[in-house]
């Protein structure tokens, strides 16, 4: 792993990095239109890391059908991979997303909806957040 602290980075420096288009996701919070990510359907196994700095996040393990228009999983790689903070924007109580190594904006995790998964929480990730490397993943 590169020892790069992504924290101290300018936000100069991260829009020379990204598109504009990830840069309004990943650097300001914004969110993708539903049903338009690359990812939002994809089964392909692999590992999703973070497109700003490539730390791995998601498996596709834990991905599942939301049918919300967005890549969905009932869990992170891992507790420590994430940042979750709450977030009151738009008139609503969220939870909202992070990478921990870069804390750029990923999405918001929603609890209780009723999924028939093992958790009942959906990551609901901006697939522009993400960059998918198909590999073998560990069930
Ligand atoms: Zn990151």
């Amino acid at each position: 792993m590169s020892q790069e602290n992504y924290l101290n980075w300018t936000e100069e420096k991260w829009r020379e990095k990204l598109s504009p288009e990830e840069y309004f996701v990943l650097r300001e919070a914004g969110t993708e239109r539903p049903g338009v990510g690359e990812y939002t359907d994809t089964k392909t196994e692999g590992v999703y890391s973070c497109r700003a700095c490539g730390a791995e996040l998601f498996r596709s393990t834990e991905k599942f059908e939301s049918h919300c228009g967005w890549p969905s999983f009932f869990s992170p790689l891992a507790g420590d991979t994430i940042i979750e903070r709450e977030d009151r924007s738009m008139g609503m109580t969220r939870t909202e997303v992070l990478c921990a190594n870069c804390e750029s904006h990923l999405g918001h995790v929603f609890a209780g909806e009723g999924y028939n998964t093992p958790t009942d929480l959906r990551y609901c990730i901006n697939s522009i957040s993400l960059t998918l490397e198909e590999k073998p993943v560990e069930g």
